[in-house]
């Protein structure tokens, strides 16, 4: 089984290859606001674009008419085409927006093919350009399909695309476990493991707002601004570095340990909207822990189930089965009315998503995994099950 991911690595350019990288986002930018405009005014005219035609178009005029593209790599004036009859067709199947022109210092990004660049060790060679130095090699192994360098903030990144083969599960293991993600803490586990997450925008806030009122205060696009608004974009890139690295460190210790992991549907958006929450759950970056899960489950054959919406693994209780109507939360622990159980509010939903997973193995595997052959998370820790006497932290 092959799969695709994604490793991104920063780069260390020079000023003369960052020149080159700014010229080429250029280049992509251009050609491909060229070609939605071309595109439109085909479409208005009735006649049916396509994006094949349009680069057809394009490469009959592009050296007599823009002889500075051939300045960088072909790719930068090729792939935009690719890209825009993507989007379109994205669009008209309904799963995306209608295609924008694209603004300059907004996602600026270009396009190198696989048999355009070279890797060697911590160098990568970019057409017309050369070796350029990068901070880390890369880390998977398997064929290269791609790569896309990007800007974020005042920093230059690669992402190469890479198509690798199942790699064995580290673990033989065959513990179920539950997690369920917290905003007062990172997550916590049906065992009883309760991870603390870095909070960093809770701590970096303070000079996140102070930049933002003072961009406010500037003119708009002065140099006062753009310096501000340098400074707050790598705030923002900090920010999401620490905040990545401890969703990695978590995701792979999942994956590491565990066969089957049972996590919550995290509906983010639906979570984002209650707005004295956004703030954490974006700070914990929820969507993102998603992604490497199930990724990184592949990579290691091991599952996640993931409970659809309206799996009430809050208001459950683990032990009876008992469901409340309301749970607040500010309710931090777990009280049943039923059975009179106590027990922390967020293991209390771990060891239902737990058992939703141990379920779920069953009906999905069939013969593969039988319930005796899996050793459930929370049976192996019992002494977890104090709760705070005050119900407080
Ligand atoms: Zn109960």
């Amino acid at each position: 089984m092959f799969f695709q991911l994604s490793h991104k690595i920063e780069l260390n350019p020079n000023n003369t290859q960052e020149g080159y990288f700014k010229k080429a986002c250029g280049v992509a930018r251009f050609t491909y606001n060229w070609a939605l405009e071309e595109w439109r005014h085909q479409y208005e005219e009735g006649l049916k674009p396509s994006a094949l035609e349009l680069k057809k178009q394009f490469n009959a005029i592009k050296y007599e008419e823009f002889p500075w593209i051939s300045e960088v790599l072909r790719d930068a004036n090729s792939q935009p085409f690719t890209n825009l009859g993507r989007a379109f067709v994205n669009f008209f199947k309904g799963t995306g927006k209608y295609p924008v022109f694209k603004k300059r210092g907004i996602r600026d990004s270009f396009y190198i093919a696989n048999d355009k660049f070279q890797l060697d060790g911590f160098k990568i060679k970019i057409p017309k350009l050369g070796w350029v130095r990068m901070r880390e090699q890369l880390r998977f192994t398997g064929k290269i399909l791609s790569a896309t360098v990007s800007r974020i903030a005042d920093k230059w990144f690669v992402a190469i695309n890479i198509q690798t083969d199942l790699v064995p599960a580290v673990n033989k293991s065959h513990v179920v476990v539950g997690i369920d993600l917290g905003v007062k803490q990172l997550a916590t586990l049906s065992d009883g493991t309760v991870i603390e997450g870095p909070k960093p925008r809770k701590a970096l806030l303070k000079r996140l707002r102070r930049l933002n009122r003072s961009l406010a205060r500037k003119k708009k696009a002065s140099s006062n601004w753009k310096k501000v608004k340098l400074k707050l974009s790598r705030l923002h890139m900090r920010i999401a570095s620490i905040r990545n690295d401890a969703i990695h460190k978590l995701t792979t210790m999942l994956v590491k340990n565990f066969k089957v992991t049972g996590i919550e549907d995290l509906n983010v958006n639906g979570m984002v909207k209650n707005h004295k929450l956004s703030r954490s759950i974006l700070d914990m970056g929820f969507g993102e822990f998603v992604r490497q899960l199930n990724y990184k489950a592949k990579m290691c054959g091991v599952e996640i189930v993931q409970a659809d919406r309206f799996y009430p693994s809050s208001k459950t209780c683990c032990q009876c089965g008992f469901k409340k109507d309301n749970l607040t939360l500010s309710e931090r622990v777990f009280r049943c009315e039923s059975c009179g159980f106590e027990i922390d509010r967020d293991l209390n939903a771990a060891i239902n998503l737990e058992e939703l997973a141990v379920g779920s193995t069953v009906t999905a595997c069939g013969e593969a995994v039988r319930p005796k052959q899996l050793v459930r998370a929370s049976s192996v820790k019992q002494e977890f099950f104090i709760i705070p006497a005050n119900g407080q932290e």
